[in-house]
């Protein structure tokens, strides 16, 4: 039985690892390809090369980041490997944060693979000892898709445990919103941290985005290659990636993995529903592209109670319209938020109209449920009460067409990629700065409907 020791609360020796002069030791070099763990290979040979290599590395390089990074890139292996354990008991001392650090990888694998209250943990430690800046991007696969290609997520830690995610890839067809994920990820790798703590992931359906950027001669097409993971928008095709989430007010159930309308979801919406599961972030942006010009913009669902009544939307527009208004700023088009008009908007040109705070909420439902709609709606479920969660702040941001830089004329290509440019710096300084940050805690199983009116007896007035 493994102990674990934490530093007491208040304690202010810091190991010489997180000092502020040490930065870096983080880093996972983008496309770094991680090892495929095989179960066919004998304990033996596969558990103690491992221990082998973090004491090669601790040896020749004294470099902790190091070997917290083979730990990272090594799991789930490193979870049953009892000589890497004793390796990193034997490096790290007991009681400090490097040992609590490398035995919550060792168990859990890299950060996105976290769950939320060992995130808080995390952050705490940060904070408490003062690690040094991190420059996050550390790296976890989701799960490995039909077409053997990996869904990954990047951790980026923030100046506070608030806790967002960015979604890039819903539909695979949609390029440009995929590239502005991966121009985010590049900004947040080189700049300051952010104020709200992030995971990414630039695309959730990889071999989609890849049918897409197969065939660049049939983007806006209207054929939506790569939209749906098998057919095209004039074809037979599956569902809408975006229209397979559980029931509105209720949990994903990873017992069934059924859509509210009981179809069987796609593996990748699996994986993403057990990554909000686990790391609980209080807001979401799904970063898509839309052809209908003027529908291009930066929205925000509409709050709700677990059964549809409206929590107020002023701070989930407010949200929208910075974000909106920054990069519009900067570059970008976003003729559907009617900026700067008696109009200006955060409502997603297709979705039912705003109620009042109090008011129940319609929602267009009819093909499936969006992340959006289920995002945004509290869950309270009797079933699975330990996923209940408050309603979550759901931006959904539509950039104008699905190019990329390169898909266009060589004269277009850099007013396109300041407009990619525009929408990733509206996410990083609006969307995860202090900017309408959510409460606290809230009881995602309080009812926002207002009290009936009181039963009058007989006989009085
Ligand atoms: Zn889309």
């Amino acid at each position: 039985m493994r102990t674990q020791t934490l530093p007491a609360a208040g304690e202010t020796t810091t190991t010489s690892f997180f000092s502020k002069k040490n930065s870096g030791h983080f880093f996972t070099p983008a496309g770094h390809s991680f090892f495929k763990p095989s179960g066919a290979l004998s304990p033996d040979l596969q558990l103690s090369p491992l221990s082998d290599q973090a004491d090669a590395s601790w040896t020749a390089s004294k470099d902790k980041g190091k070997i917290f990074d083979i730990l990272r890139s090594n799991f789930p292996v490193t979870k049953s490997d009892a000589d890497l354990r004793q390796c990193i008991e034997r490096l790290f001392a007991q009681g400090t944060d490097d040992r609590w650090l490398a035995s919550t990888i060792l168990d859990n694998g890299p950060e996105p693979l976290w769950p939320g209250n060992l995130l808080a943990q995390r952050q705490q430690l940060a904070q408490q000892h003062q690690w040094g800046d991190e420059p996050g991007h550390i790296q976890g696969t989701l799960g490995t898709t039909a077409g053997g290609r990996s869904v990954d997520s990047f951790f980026f830690p923030g100046k506070t445990d608030n806790r967002a995610l960015i979604v890039g890839g819903f539909h695979g067809s949609e390029l440009s919103g995929i590239a502005v994920t991966e121009i985010l990820l590049e900004k947040l790798r080189t700049g300051p941290r952010p104020f709200y703590t992030v995971i990414i992931v630039p695309r959730l359906f990889p071999d989609n985005a890849a049918v897409a950027e197969g065939k660049p001669k049939q983007i806006e097409t209207g054929e939506n290659v790569g939209r749906y993971t098998k057919g095209t928008e004039s074809t037979d095709h599956s569902t809408d990636p975006n229209r397979e989430m559980p029931k509105l007010g209720k949990a994903y159930d990873p017992a069934v993995k059924k859509d509210a309308k009981d179809r069987p979801m796609e593996p990748e919406e699996v994986m993403l529903l057990e990554l909000i599961d686990r790391y609980r972030p209080t807001r979401i942006a799904a970063i898509h592209s839309t052809h209908t010009l003027n529908d291009a913009g930066i929205y925000a669902d509409p709050r709700t109670d677990s059964s549809g009544f409206a929590l107020g939307y002023d701070t989930d527009k407010a949200l929208a319209l910075e974000m909106a208004k920054k990069a519009n700023e900067k570059g970008a088009n976003v003729p559907g938020n009617k900026l700067g008009t008696k109009n200006e908007t955060g409502l997603y040109p297709l979705d039912k109209p705003i109620v009042d705070a109090g008011k129940k909420q319609e929602r267009a439902t009819s093909t499936g449920i969006s992340l959006g709609g289920w995002g945004s709606t509290a869950v309270c479920d009797p079933k699975l009460p330990a996923s209940n969660r408050p309603a979550m702040r759901v931006i959904t941001v539509e950039v104008q067409q699905a190019y990329r830089p390169q898909d266009l004329d060589a004269s277009k290509q850099a007013v396109r990629q300041a407009e990619l440019e525009a929408h990733a710096q509206a996410l990083r300084e609006i969307f995860l700065g202090d900017v309408q940050t959510e409460a606290g805690s809230q009881d995602p199983c309080v009812s926002a409907a207002p009290p009936p009116p009181p039963v009058k007896k007989p006989g009085t007035k």
